[in-house]
């Protein structure tokens, strides 16, 4: 965490540690120091509390350590390097070269011709020797590779490592059936042996292996009476997986012809215990036996144990967990090899762990540097000391998936250039995004601790005697506290340490308190230059700020490729899902909730079945149904609802509707940013959530005209909250279906034209009857054809009473301007007075022919003035009026040209004076209306930055 302190402009220089590399920043240049491992740290502080009391300016100014150990950075004012460079005792050789590159310890060998870029090296995980037929795969795939000379380093097969220490577990605790899981290793191999090899090449592997069971079985009866192995035991037992699969695909190779020899890495690879459940290589020694190695084995193929080496007192070990990866890149670095293919079960490094993050991506480069803090943070893809090796040599990492050749994978190299995606110009700076579990927060605090030189040292002295592995730290730039990320199993050692070392500060009051924070977890962005771009924190912060995840605490690497925040273990992988979408989603993904999934909502849901695939392609517009409700069930998902087996899911998966539920679930989701309530309903319960919803910043779009067209002083609140708030409410459907209506007259008030009047025939049912009531028709017999046609409510009175038509009107009374309640509008209705309150829908259709001759006779006057009827709805803006009524037009008249359920609307405007602006087209129906309510959707996208296409 940066912070200010007087003449904070002033500083220049910054020292990194990275991975027990020190590095010296001088602005924009930096100078190797040589390797230190994280354990210095505490003396590093030490050092450095030294230097701050000596010198005679107090000059620390920043105290941040971005949470991977490799990267721990201070910053001093101007003038520090050199006290450094002179300091002897620091014990931190710093080299005279200054570079801008990561440059590494010399390693003085005389290198054997054999070594060198003819050498591909190739690591096969244990999944993709988890088989026979997957060795004979491997052994396929080394058989294509056309390098000159081929290194093979192979992990155990798949889960017998885990057997192998299964076994240390059970003789050690006393139980017996260790005898049958040793049985059941012997088994394994020997079947896979028997699938793949025959002959002389199967009796010596048999043999090989026969032998080793039966030393495994004497030492594990020997832990099992003890009770105890020691750490060699384990280590010995534990790298048999690896020394029987190398043996096998050896065979196999062999077997297909190739000149190929296995290679017990014990005998080559020398390394040293470094703490914390890590070694160091030796590479001088290493190198050395190689060379010795390779002499005796000319062969230009070798199959190479992962996972095993040994101590310099020829003790077997481990690399310990994992370690296979980093096996090959030692190996790689070694032979100075072209380039280390590591193979395993995924196309390659995504932008987060794809079985947290399903919308992770393959990144195509990644640098050394964004690896290594990827797989520090838990990407085990890759061994986080991998890297380091390879990066000495400038030697590429491809990782590639063994079962998807076609798959490139992802290259890891020197600093790659940046691809400019096409997408966010952001996400060339952030690659990835990774986390880290099971660790708690210690927080020393207390106003004494401010300009105390050494409280630091002293804290992270108390913390390395307890041998904790610090994590993270921050530190708040008033210097009144300091916070720290260790493992979760470490906390409570180093809070009793803390509170001895502290005892008298505490009790004097200098030191307020040493609060734990427990269940917390880290997450990590990784990129190049992210943290020196404008705009990249500001974003990862926004989006956990609207995915409501609080921040414990922050670090931000001066390394410039690390933005770390410590928050609750329980908010993690939706943190990660909500900063991950923000960075690579499309800006206009939109997270969709359907309500009322009737008619209308089913044939949208079919229009984006069709449609949003194509929308993301080509559009960079990503809807995603979340949630379907209906009146008595609902569906719900967390990635997007298959949207071509909706109703068979919503059978299957459906619960109890509850639309608070619902509302909450599709709104939670916090992977998209935005999201959109679709009311398809018609019904005013919905409609009264809508405040509320935009309120919460959630958009609505609705063919329902209820809020619209409901009480004045409710529809005004809903209009005001709507014009102050960024969030959109569209409903373009409730007038007109489909037709542009609400847009045109939106587009025509917003460029200032002045609206006069606006007249239509707005109801498709009506416009059908009147249309067909011609000639000798009857008008019963007209109704009881659109009836019978659907074009009707199931009870056509609620079309012939006009209302729905005054609701249009008013809700285009109110886009004017026109504060008018929907009882202000006269509306002729065409029911009979008899009929309104007859009980049956039948009993209104047997009766209605009774009354035809009423509007028969209006019908023939108009006809008889050369006239027709029409049922319209007129907006009177000039007059303040809206009125429903039936009207007589001129045969002429472009109302009176409609045919079948046509709309019409007439815009006479002061541009649109002489002739209206006239808006026609079929306006009812389920495939309009839904694509109405689609084009709204398309609006949302695109008042949300979609692009204009
Ligand atoms: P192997 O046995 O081949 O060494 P690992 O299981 O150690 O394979 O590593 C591969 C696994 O790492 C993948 O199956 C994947 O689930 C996991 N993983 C975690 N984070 C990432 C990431 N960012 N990119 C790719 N894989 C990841
Ligand atoms: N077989 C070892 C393990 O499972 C090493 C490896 O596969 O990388 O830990
Ligand atoms: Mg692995």
């Amino acid at each position: 965490m940066w912070f200010t302190s007087g003449a904070l402009s002033t500083f220049s220089p910054a020292i990194f540690i990275i991975s027990g590399t020190l590095l010296l920043w001088l602005r924009r240049k930096m100078a190797l120091l040589t390797p230190v491992s994280s354990s210095y740290l505490p003396r590093l502080y030490s050092q450095l509390a030294a230097y701050d009391a000596a010198v005679e300016n107090k000059s620390r100014i920043c105290l941040s350590n971005a949470s991977s150990t490799f990267q721990r950075s201070l910053i001093y004012k101007a003038g520090l390097s050199s006290h450094l460079e002179k300091r002897e005792s620091c014990n931190f050789k710093v080299s005279a070269s200054v570079t801008t590159e990561v440059s590494t310890p010399e390693v003085s060998v005389k290198l054997p011709i054999v070594k060198g870029d003819t050498w591909a090296i190739h690591k096969f995980g244990g999944t993709c020797v988890g088989t026979a037929q997957r060795i004979q795969n491997v052994a396929n795939i080394v058989m294509e590779d056309g390098s000159e000379r081929k290194l093979v380093v192979v992990s155990a097969m798949s889960k017998v490592t885990d057997m192998m220490y299964d076994l240390i577990e059970k003789a050690q605790s006393r139980d017996d059936s260790y005898e049958l899981a040793l049985d059941a290793v012997y088994e394994k191999h020997k079947l896979t042996a028997v699938e793949l090899l025959d002959g002389d090449e199967l009796a010596t592997f048999l043999a090989a292996l026969s032998l080793d069971i039966n030393n495994l079985r004497a030492m594990l009866r020997a832990i099992y009476i003890a009770g105890h192995g020691t750490e060699s035991f384990s280590a010995f037992v534990a790298g048999h997986g690896e020394l029987w699969s190398a043996q096998i695909l050896s065979a196999v190779l062999r077997k297909g012809g190739i000149d190929c020899t296995w290679m017990d890495t014990r005998d080559v690879l020398i390394v040293n215990p470094a703490g914390s459940n890590q070694v160091d290589p030796d590479y001088e020694e290493s190198e050395q036996r190689l060379d010795n190695w390779l002499l005796k084995h000319p062969s230009k193929v070798v199959v190479a144990t992962g996972f095993i080496a040994s101590t310099p007192q020829n003790i077997p070990t481990t690399l310990k967990r994992d370690g296979s990866d980093f096996s090959a890149a030692i190996m790689g670095a070694l032979f100075r090899a072209r380039q280390v293919t590591i193979w395993t079960d995924v196309d390659g490094v995504y932008s987060a762990d794809p079985r947290k993050v399903s919308e992770a991506v393959i990144l195509n480069t990644l640098s050394y540097q964004e690896a290594w803090e990827m797989s520090y943070f838990g990407a085990n893809v890759l061994h986080p000391r991998t890297i380091i090796p390879v990066m000495q040599y400038d030697i590429p990492i491809i990782i590639r998936n063994i079962f998807n050749l076609s798959a490139p994978g992802t290259k890891i190299c020197r600093a790659p250039v940046i691809e400019v995606e096409e997408k966010q110009k952001l996400i060339t700076y952030v690659k990835g995004f990774a986390t880290i579990d099971n660790l708690a927060l210690v927080n020393v605090e207390g106003t004494g601790m401010a300009g105390v030189p050494g409280t630091a040292s002293a804290i992270f002295a108390a913390v390395k005697d307890v041998g904790a592995n610090v994590v993270m730290i921050s530190q708040a730039s008033s210097e009144h506290s300091v916070c720290f990320a260790v493992p979760e199993k470490e906390v409570k050692a180093v809070a009793k340490a803390l509170e001895a070392r502290f005892r008298q500060a505490l009790s004097a009051g200098r030191l307020s308190q040493v609060a734990i924070i427990p269940n917390c977890s880290i997450l990590a962005a990784v990129g190049q230059k992210m943290a020196s771009t404008p705009g990249v924190s500001a974003t990862l912060f926004n989006a956990l700020a609207k995915a409501n995840i609080n921040v414990r605490a922050i670090a931000q690497g001066s390394s410039e490729y690390n933005i770390t925040v410590v928050i609750k273990r329980e908010d993690c992988v939706r943190a990660l899902r909500a900063v991950h979408s923000r960075f690579y989603l499309s800006k206009t993904s939109i997270a969709v909730g359907i309500i009322g999934p009737g008619l209308i909502g089913a044939t949208l849901l079919n229009q984006l079945r069709d449609q949003a695939a194509i929308l993301k392609e080509k559009s960079n517009i990503d809807l995603r149904v979340m949630g379907i409700i209906g009146s008595k069930k609902m569906l719900l998902s967390d990635m997007g609802i298959d949207l071509s087996k909706w109703k068979e899911l919503q059978k299957e998966k459906g619960e109890k509707a509850d639309l608070e539920k619902f509302v909450h679930h599709v709104r939670g989701n916090h992977f998209i940013p935005n999201t959109v309530l679709v009311d398809c309903t018609s019904s005013t319960e919905v409609a009264d959530h809508y405040h509320d919803w935009l309120h919460t910043g959630i958009h609505v779009i609705t063919p329902n005209k209820k809020a619209n067209s409901g009480p004045l002083d409710k529809y005004l609140k809903l209009r005001s909250l709507q014009k102050q708030s960024f969030t959109h409410y569209f409903y373009e459907a409730t007038v007109g279906a489909g037709l542009p209506i609400m847009h045109t007259l939106r587009d025509l008030l917003q460029t200032g034209d002045k609206i006069i009047r606006i007249e239509g025939i707005f109801s498709g049912t009506l416009s059908y009857i009147f249309n067909s009531f011609v000639d000798t028709r009857s008008f019963s017999e007209v109704v009881m054809e659109a009836k019978a046609a659907g074009y009707t409510e199931p009870d056509p009175r609620d079309d012939l009473a006009g209302t729905d038509v005054a609701r249009k009107v008013i809700i285009l009374a109110r886009e004017c301007g026109l504060n008018l309640e929907l009882s202000d509008i006269p509306v002729q209705s065409l029911v009979p007075d008899p009929l309104k309150e007859t009980a049956s829908v039948n009993d209104f259709m047997q009766q209605l022919p009774s009354f035809d001759s009423d509007i028969a006779t209006k019908r023939q006057a108009a006809e008889d003035s050369g006239e027709v009827l029409r049922y319209v709805g007129v907006v009177d803006v000039k007059n303040q009026k809206g009125v429903v009524e039936l009207r007589r037009y001129k045969k002429q008249h472009p109302f009176a040209q409609l045919s079948g359920s046509d709309n019409i609307i007439a815009f006479t405007t002061e541009r649109y004076n002489k002739q209206p602006l006239i808006v026609r087209g079929p306006g009812a129906g389920a495939e309009v209306t839904a694509g109405g309510v689609f084009s709204d959707l398309l609006r949302l996208a695109s008042n949300l930055g979609a692009p204009s296409c």
